[in-house]
């Protein structure tokens, strides 16, 4: 099952991912953390990085290709994988194609005013990262963290002007990336404005309409 996830930020991609992973043991690929990872442990390929990911700039092609190669070979990628966060340019979709073919590019789709509504309602918990949602997740106990019992705060970038300002420039770079899947066949949309679980589900069905899983797992 190798997958690539595209959608603008804020609507679940992560989640849907962290999900799709546990149920069905294939890794979850976000560049993104990744790249924060190697960043924070200032390894060789992080200093390389540094300037760009606190930048917020796009890490060229010739830093980016080989890192995430190397991460395919990996052995638990052997079952297949969940890209989040990669391809980033058309060049790195070609790339990706020449270097392994995936089954399905999976666009979750939502209005902006639906990423707005959801982030607002975002908490995110500073120790332990556990994330809720006034709306769709509430904790049991208003602003405390079910698992570690800290208070919960909101996403400094969870603000309207910066959510529109994301999701304009993702119109932007990800056109040109879903219109090569949909070329290619591989692009399937998902509504991503109902709730996280029913999403979720959708994804399992065109996963079996596919015959990359044989029926949804019950697990959770
Ligand atoms: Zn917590």
């Amino acid at each position: 099952m190798k997958l690539v996830l595209i959608g603008p930020p804020s609507v679940g991609k992560g989640t849907c991912a962290k999900a799709l992973s546990a149920k069905y043991g294939i890794p979850h690929i976000s560049t993104g953390s990744l790249f924060r990872e190697e960043v924070a442990k200032s390894t060789e390929f992080g200093k390389l990085i540094k300037q760009y990911v606190d930048n917020g700039l796009l890490v060229p092609d010739e830093l980016v290709l080989p890192f995430v190669f190397k991460k395919l070979l990996e052995p638990n990628c052997s079952k297949g994988f969940i890209l989040d966060g990669f391809p980033r340019t058309l060049n790195q979709a070609i790339a990706l194609d020449a270097f392994t073919k995936i089954d399905a590019a999976i666009l979750l789709d939502a209005p902006l005013e639906v990423i707005i509504e959801r982030a607002l309602g975002r908490l995110v918990c500073p120790k332990c990262g556990a994330i809720y949602n006034t709306q769709w997740k509430p904790p049991r106990y208003d602003n405390i963290c079910d698992n570690c019992g800290s208070r919960l705060e909101k996403r400094s970038d969870d603000n309207p002007e910066i959510l529109k300002q994301r999701y304009k420039l993702y119109l932007e770079t990800f056109q040109p990336i879903i219109n090569y899947y949909r070329t290619k066949n591989l692009l399937v949309k998902v509504d991503a404005s109902k709730p996280t679980d029913e999403v979720i589900r959708e994804i399992e069905k065109i996963l079996v309409e596919k015959g990359l899983i044989s029926n949804i797992s019950a697990y959770n």
